[in-house]
């Protein structure tokens, strides 16, 4: 017995270990169990009575991987420390595993749960595995999502079982097996059920005599073919590489080096294999890349979806009713989601009709589901019964909450907020899901505004993940609490700011595809500056992105803010186009079929060619990292704004919700990560050169100045 296992010997002379980490959920590799297994495997090895081991799990999980906070660390050490010790350290994981599939005795791997990447390579590198017959059982390598690669043997060893054709899109993509899949991949020898597990993997344990894995015999073959010179595993290289160039664009950096591993790999034996691994590994983990995308992705994410900006004295609480006003487009998906949470919802607009057709939005949607099997009849059935079209007030009398996505015009805002709020029981709160009037502004219509606050979803709501709460200048705790418990129970991502003209996403987000407007009007070639979009990692070209979401509803927003700015107001060199595309040549964006770009019916949408005749092509062209710089920078001067402002408090928000928000840049982390990883001092000085060029948008705010004077950065050493 150690502090994570347990050990039990049996009467035929095999051992169990059963993982369990201590004061821990779930089951992660961390660096005190990597030294309890070694000692574990040497004690084995070295014992005759022990015939060979078994490696099962305490928990319902298996093994769901490296723990990330490690991961972070490790990363943060490799920024200090020599190279050879980062790479040192990194084979750690290689050295122990290797251990397993060399000290002479079998090892097999119970699989009773979820196995995760050092989890199914713990596995993969044991000479049996067997899986628990439960279809809720994943098995993959997911690293590719956090920036990182497998570095526990798993690019090697699931391509000299898979093939390197079948192995790469699981490595390239995170994609999961199922046992069944696993089974037929052959990465798993067997699927039992689960109180069979621990019989079945010992019976294969007493029945090998040899320990000795395919690689480690003479005259091995990955299966498929393998080496520079074979034609079928080349041509999967070179088109892998072509597809990965046109998916990826080269921002990230871990698919690349798995490809590399990979390919180098699979030729030489297994144990410098290993070594190649480590060191693709070593330079993903030099990067700042994965340090980036774990902290924002998966940690802040994390802490986020169980609600760390929850007022911690508000007692927790469930939405049981919902209504919600407006059954448009924002309305009929926020009653869609909200039903499919289990809450009962009250669905209003001014006509029977128009009601009845956000309802009809739930069938598409649910009818589409059923018929892909991913939920059955009965449950969509109670999803739509959930949902109640009306136009009667009083059908509103029991609500929690009520969402308003009516249009989006104060006055009639207002109208509803008095109409609701006359019925409504005292205690329900009452959320707007305005994309610019101010919640403070709209609260004034309402007998309660202490109970009011903005809930503020993205479109369309089924698909997107992050919800953007509005606390309005009277807001109280409660609000705030139970709006966050609302966005919990419909399981999306919450962040938590303060009142101000667009809030945080909108504000922000909007600086995309204004930066590249002005761009357009200085004569750089659209072409140009769609493509560096896409190659500093967004996710959707600035004058595409403009199109979808509408040119008229830019031009609309900036006519808004001029007029209730006044003299405060500052032009910017996207007003003009925003004037001349709107106003003049009647382009008004995707929904009429020509914005930026024409849509041709039946065709593929391409650049308006009109372009290159209201925006003649300067001689001299940008390079592109300098649009990429651009691009990025202009969003992320403005994050930095609303940070100083306060409308976003907490560096964690201001990143989580511009990557889950608008599709920020995912592999920089977000903007204050972005800023932190380029040194707040080089940031304020660039954007002070960009600004000297370009304008006032780009100066950096005092507080950013005084941050780089002092050596700050938005996030401390973690
Ligand atoms: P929409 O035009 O599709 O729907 C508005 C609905 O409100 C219509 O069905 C209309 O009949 C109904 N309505 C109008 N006056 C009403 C009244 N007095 N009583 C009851 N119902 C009334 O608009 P939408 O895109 O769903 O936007 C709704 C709100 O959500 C707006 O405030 C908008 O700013 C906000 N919003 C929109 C998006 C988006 O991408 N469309 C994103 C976030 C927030």
């Amino acid at each position: 017995m150690t502090d994570n296992f347990t050990f039990e010997l049996d009467e035929d002379g095999i051992a169990l270990l059963t993982l369990d980490l201590k004061d821990r959920s779930m089951n992660v590799i961390t660096m005190e169990m990597m030294t309890e297994l070694e000692s574990l495997i040497d004690r084995i090895a070295g014992d005759d009575a022990i015939k060979g081991a078994v490696i099962t799990s305490g928990k319902p999980t298996f093994l769901a991987g490296a723990d990330l906070t490690m991961l972070a660390a490790l990363s943060k050490r490799a920024a200090s420390e020599p190279v050879e010790k980062v790479f040192e350290a990194a084979f750690e994981f290689n050295r122990v595993f290797r251990k397993i599939e060399t000290c002479g005795k079998p090892f097999a791997a119970a699989l009773n749960g979820l196995a995760m990447g050092g989890g199914l390579e713990i596995s993969l590198a044991c000479h049996h595995r067997v899986v628990a017959d439960d279809p809720k059982i994943q098995l993959g390598l997911p690293e590719v999502k956090v920036g990182l690669l497998p570095g526990a043997g798993g690019t090697q060893r699931l391509v000299r079982l898979m093939g390197v054709q079948a192995a790469l899109p699981y490595l390239l993509q995170g994609r999961s097996l199922s046992p069944q899949e696993a089974v037929g991949f052959g990465v798993v020898d067997a699927m039992v059920p689960a109180d069979q597990l621990i019989g079945e993997a010992k019976k294969r344990v007493l029945e090998d005599k040899e320990a000795v894995q395919p690689w480690d015999r003479k005259g091995f073959k990955v299966p498929g073919g393998q080496g520079s010179m074979n034609p079928k595993v080349v041509q999967v290289f070179m088109a892998s590489e072509a597809m990965l160039r046109k998916e990826t664009r080269d921002v990230y950096p871990a698919p690349q080096a798995i490809l590399s591993a990979v390919y180098e790999g699979h030729q030489v034996p297994i144990d410098a294999a290993l070594r190649i691994e480590s060191r693709y590994f070593t330079s993903l983990i030099l990067r700042p890349e994965a340090a980036n995308m774990i902290r924002t992705l998966f940690v802040n994410k994390g802490e986020a979806d169980k609600l760390v900006r929850r007022p911690k004295d508000v007692e927790k609480s469930e939405i049981r009713t919902l209504g919600v006003l407006g059954a448009g487009m924002m309305g009929a998906g926020i009653a869609y989601v909200s039903a499919r949470a289990g809450m009962e919802v009250v669905l209003l607009d001014t006509t029977q009709d128009a009601a009845a057709r956000g309802r009809s939005y739930s069938v598409g949607l649910l009818e589409k589901d059923v018929r892909r099997g991913k939920t059955t009849r009965e449950k969509a059935d109670a999803v739509l019964d959930r949902i109640k079209a009306t136009t009667d007030y009083g059908d509103l009398k029991g609500v929690d909450l009520i969402i308003e996505a009516v249009f989006e015009d104060m006055g009639i805002k207002a109208d509803v907020t008095g109409k609701a709020e006359a019925v409504i029981p005292e205690g329900s709160i009452f959320a707007s899901n305005t994309s610019t009037l101010p919640i403070t502004e709209l609260a004034k219509a309402s007998v309660r505004p202490d109970q009011f606050i903005g809930i503020h979803f993205f479109s369309p709501v089924e698909k997107m993940p992050l919800v953007e709460i509005i606390v309005g200048k009277q807001t109280n705790d409660v609000a705030l609490a139970r709006a966050l418990d609302y966005v919990k129970q419909i399981r999306k991502t919450p962040i938590v700011v303060n009142d101000s003209r667009g809030f945080y996403t909108s504000r922000c987000f909007g600086t995309y595809p204004t930066e590249a407007m002005a761009m357009l009007s200085e004569g750089v070639s659209p072409a140009l500056i769609e493509h560096a979009g896409l190659m500093a990692g967004m996710q959707v070209g600035p004058l595409a992105v403009a199109d979808e979401v509408s040119i008229e509803l830019a031009w609309k927003v900036k006519e808004a803010a001029k007029a209730a700015m006044g003299k405060a107001y500052e032009p910017s060199p996207a007003d003009e186009v925003l004037d001349l595309f709107v106003k003049e040549l009647g382009r008004t964006g995707k929904k009429s079929g020509k914005g930026f770009y024409d849509y041709p019916e039946g065709g593929k949408k391409h650049l308006w060619p009109g372009l290159a005749e209201e925006f003649p092509l300067a001689e001299n062209q940008p390079s592109v990292e300098d649009i990429k710089k651009r691009l990025l920078y202009r969003q992320a001067i403005e994050v930095a704004r609303c940070y100083g402002e306060k409308v976003v408090t907490a560096p964690a928000d201001a990143d989580v919700g511009a990557i889950f928000g608008w599709g920020f840049a995912p592999q920089t982390g977000g903007p204050l990560s972005l800023i932190d990883t380029v040194g707040v001092a080089q940031f304020v000085a660039e954007c002070e050169a960009l600004a000297d060029q370009y304008g006032p948008r780009y100066s950096p705010p005092a507080f950013l100045k005084d941050m780089a004077k002092a050596d700050k950065a938005f996030y401390t050493a973690a």
